[in-house]
């Protein structure tokens, strides 16, 4: 906890001494400014290259490319904290907008955050995607939405590293290094994965996958959302295009805050 003090008082004082600068693009100014947040502000679905069995179906606020990608580096890697708020904000959006494509506003919304690794959790100091949970159920309430966090999965075991993995390869990685933790067992709610960012799928399948097993015949599937997701293609001048699910009124997308209208 003092740690965990002594950092954000740390950052406080950075902020008052150093001078900010946007972590997409560099220009001082916003800790991510308005040109780079409008990246974080155009949610579509997130689409793997090759969908692993049990994809849940999964919405990003942007592609995890141009300035997007040393955003989230610096908010998961460099301990840039304080992008937790646009970060958050961008994921609060992706959760509304899958919610929309489910269809079925009555329920409320738990946002279950991907467990990050102990090992992770150590070097980092910190556990970011809890960070960015907790910023958008924030958001999320503000908006008028039900939403709250639901820690149902926990890690257990070890995972080797991924990297120069397959696809394939990569879930068989992943087997077992998530469990349900009953005492939490969600029934009634329509769940949410929420991670950083999603690249070929692998975790958020595993993830969804031991989450459904605790799941009723009757319930929703479950739903997955992401900050940004790895694009299929070269995103272009203005990417996709603000993705709006088409059964559904857009206006919980309007009644959130962009990711860069504060920092
Ligand atoms: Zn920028």
């Amino acid at each position: 906890m003092a740690g965990a003090l002594l950092r954000e008082v740390g950052a406080a004082l950075a902020d008052l001494v150093l001078p900010r600068t946007c972590a997409g693009c560099g220009r001082p100014g916003a800790v991510l400014c308005p040109r780079c947040a409008r990246c974080l502000a155009a949610p579509r679905p997130a689409q793997p290259r090759r969908f692993p069995d049990g994809f849940p179906p999964t919405v990003a606020a942007g592609a995890y490319a141009g300035p997007v990608r040393p955003a989230v580096n610096a908010f998961k890697e460099q301990g840039r904290a304080e992008l937790a708020t646009p970060l958050g904000a961008a994921l609060a959006l992706a959760v509304a907008a899958v919610r929309l494509g489910a269809g079925d506003r009555s329920r409320p919304v738990l946002l279950v955050p991907v467990p990050t690794s102990p090992a992770a959790v150590r070097d980092r100091g910190r556990d970011h995607v809890r960070e960015l949970t907790g910023r958008a159920v924030g958001e999320l309430r503000a908006a008028g939405l039900p939403a709250a966090e639901c820690r149902a999965l926990r890690r257990q075991g070890r995972v080797r590293d991924s990297a120069g993995l397959s696809a394939p390869e990569r879930r068989a990685n992943l087997a077992g290094t998530f469990a349900l933790d009953a005492r939490r067992r969600p029934a009634g709610a329509l769940l949410v994965l929420v991670d950083d960012v999603v690249t070929s799928g692998a975790t958020l399948s595993e993830a969804a996958s031991v989450l459904a097993a605790g799941r009723g015949p009757h319930e929703l599937p479950v739903l997955a959302a992401v900050v940004a997701a790895t694009p299929r293609a070269p995103a272009g001048p203005g990417g996709a295009g603000r993705w709006r699910p088409a059964n559904g009124p857009a206006a919980d997308l309007d009644r959130l805050s962009p990711p860069g209208r504060r920092d």
